[in-house]
């Protein structure tokens, strides 16, 4: 966040802080105070197409800082009127709200110093995307990277692997035509990005394009010149905006581990694609194969064919393999997968050559850079790793079988229903409820059958809530566990703004918390908000509730819109436990509220003796005797 606000970065310039936004007016800036809730989407404008302008002589060049200011000017992409009248002249983005979307879009814009045609990207480019993610990971609900095309895939597949553990939606795109040209693609491939950044738990690295959003690690760029640039040849798109946006939630790659969001950030440079052609020599086999390189992604014909009549090709693909080049074989094709059904693929396996199934020569090779990077893996791992699916990003053998919506085409029938809207309007209505009374019932094995049936893990009831909500306030950690391998996502906001933490925090569910946190939930929205939560648990005495607070992470000394602290009115009251509590973890009792009163002065004036004892007896000079951090 502070590199974001600050802008202090060496390679970034930060829009929002050209504009002159700190700090806390931006913190607040990005909260959701009206009736509408606001998704937080941050834009990381790396160059390309989408941004340029044309110069005197009418060529197409990146121009910095340009940017967000001619986004200002366009009233599809900022609402003058609410931006103002919330943040200010200078604060972030708004889009017009519409009736269709639940949320209303505020983004702020991180533009790169040095804007760039994508053709120049480097792995190092990836690495500082992602950081940049990282960075600012817990201030947004969504990441945008506008990106141009020529080595979009390449970006995105590189980011799927890289996101470890990734929670949130991040979607590529870019356009074909400049976002301010009178006719582009730019405008639809950008506001269709916002919002489903905005309103969909998607927790992928994605690319949007034309009307689809796409797996990022199953896309290729198939067009220079069409405004459909991208194709997923293998994997039916995630989502398609046309006028209704509709999200096909079986498909989506939910990870299963119950770890917090982190980057790999860094890559392995030795790696290649080679591909095959009638006709190659081995010369260029063997120098194509020669130290430093360590793994090369070979894309052969068909179903994944060498010549059987090549053994000078064979025998250099054999010598490396034994050396350790992790060799992974693909196939030319735009669509399908490599296969041993032929003597011609067989070869290549017995060699030590590995299977990559169907995934895209960007994935591949994305792959290889991050999987020979693990320092932690042996080499037998590595090539393990290679053929598994990390990330979405292949289909090895059979897909994992799925009892294709029996039960809710059962209840259809009952219905009458018969056509495929109708069905998915069905499960939307029918899963979230039985999902719900799968967790009150705390039946864990009725979960797992729903998700049999083809019921979204994560997909929330008309109030925006899911499982894993009503789980946390249910408070069986068993259930929350299994939500959470089961893929469910710790971010997703219902109706109210709430997340699964909100609800475990506000039903004091101290193990749920725990195990929230280590699956990368954090506390979100206004600090001042917060502080006004504590102040009320202070004011009651309840101890516990301040406990939630401060294991979520929360700061025990916020203030509330007085600039009183959860201190002050536990002293005002004398609720002695609550006072020690707040002590005990490093409340500060010298913070003053507006009228310019301590703790204890207030607890004076009330004539709150114990706590005025307690507050006394804590130390002077700012020091707290027995503070101690937790
Ligand atoms: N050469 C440009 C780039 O990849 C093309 C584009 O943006 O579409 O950056």
């Amino acid at each position: 966040m502070s590199r974001l606000l600050c802008g202090s970065h060496g390679n970034v310039v930060c829009a929002t802080n050209n504009d002159g936004l700190n700090m806390e007016s931006a913190k607040r800036s990005l909260t959701g105070l009206t009736n509408k809730p606001e998704g937080r989407v941050l834009v990381l404008y790396t160059g390309g197409t989408i941004g340029m302008m044309r110069n005197e002589q009418g060529v197409l060049v990146p121009i910095a800082n340009a940017f967000v200011k001619n986004l200002r000017k366009y009233p599809q992409l900022y609402d003058r009127e609410y931006a103002e009248k919330k943040f200010g002249a200078m604060g972030p983005l708004v889009l017009p709200v519409t009736a269709t979307d639940n949320r209303r879009v505020v983004y702020n814009v991180l533009e790169y110093t040095n804007l760039c045609d994508s053709s120049n990207m480097t792995m190092d480019e990836w690495i500082r995307i992602a950081n940049d993610i990282k960075e600012s990971y817990e201030h947004f609900d969504g990441f945008v990277v506008l990106h141009g095309t020529d080595t979009l895939s390449y970006t995105a597949s590189a980011l799927s692997f890289m996101l470890e553990a990734l929670g949130k939606i991040v979607i590529l795109t870019g356009s074909q035509v400049p976002i301010f040209d009178t006719r582009s693609d730019g405008l639809d491939n950008f506001l269709a990005s916002l919002v489903i950044a905005a309103n969909y738990n998607i927790p992928e690295v994605c690319v949007f394009f034309g009307t689809n959003l796409m797996r990022g690690n199953r896309t290729s760029k198939a067009s220079a010149t069409s405004f459909e640039a991208f194709y997923s040849p293998n994997f039916s798109p995630l989502a398609t905006a046309n006028i209704k946006i509709e999200v096909d939630y079986r498909s989506i790659f939910r990870s299963c581990i119950l770890e917090k969001f982190y980057v790999h950030a860094s890559l392995n440079r030795n790696v290649g694609l080679l591909r095959l052609f009638p006709s190659i020599t081995s010369e260029l086999v063997k120098v194509f194969l020669q130290p430093p390189i360590e793994g090369v992604v070979l894309q052969t014909y068909g179903a994944g064919n060498v010549p059987t009549n090549r053994e000078d090709i064979i025998a250099e693909l054999r010598a490396a393999t034994k050396r350790g080049v992790v060799i992974v074989n693909i196939t030319q094709c735009a669509t399908g997968c490599v296969s041993d059904a032929y003597e011609a693929g067989k070869l290549l396996y017995k060699n030590g050559v590995i299977p990559g199934f169907d995934m895209t020569p960007e994935a591949a090779l994305t792959k290889l850079a991050y999987v020979l990077s693990k320092h932690e893996w042996d080499t037998e791992t590595k090539r393990q790793m290679m053929q598994t699916n990390l990330r979405g990003e292949l289909t090895a053998g059979r897909p994992p079988t799925m009892q294709d919506w029996d039960l809710v085409e059962a209840v259809a029938r009952s219905l009458r229903l018969s056509s495929a809207a109708e069905l998915q309007e069905l499960g939307s209505i029918l899963f979230p409820a039985m999902l719900n009374a799968a967790v009150i019932r705390r039946d864990i094995v009725k979960l797992e059958s729903l998700q049999g049936y083809g019921a979204d893990i994560s997909q929330a009831n008309a109030d925006g809530r899911t499982a894993l909500h009503i789980a946390c306030c249910e408070g069986d950690i068993k259930v929350v566990r299994r939500l959470l391998k089961m893929g469910a996502n710790v971010h997703i906001k219902d109706r109210f703004d709430r997340t699964p933490l909100t609800d475990a925090i506000e039903y004091d569910r101290h193990e749920i918390i725990k195990v929230l946190l280590q699956c990368g939930a954090h506390l979100h929205g206004d600090a001042v908000q917060i502080g006004e939560r504590m102040c009320d648990a202070a004011t009651a005495g309840n101890t516990k509730r301040l406990q939630s607070y401060l294991m979520a992470g929360a700061d025990l000394s916020q203030k509330d819109v007085s600039g009183r602290t959860p201190l002050h009115f536990a002293a005002l009251h004398n609720h002695t436990d609550a006072v020690k509590f707040l002590l005990d973890h490093g409340a500060d009792p010298h913070c003053i509220d507006m009228l310019g009163q301590t703790a204890t002065e207030l607890a004076k004036a009330a004539r709150a003796s114990d706590a005025i004892r307690l507050l006394t007896s804590s130390g002077q000079n700012g020091v707290v005797k027995n503070a101690h951090a937790s």
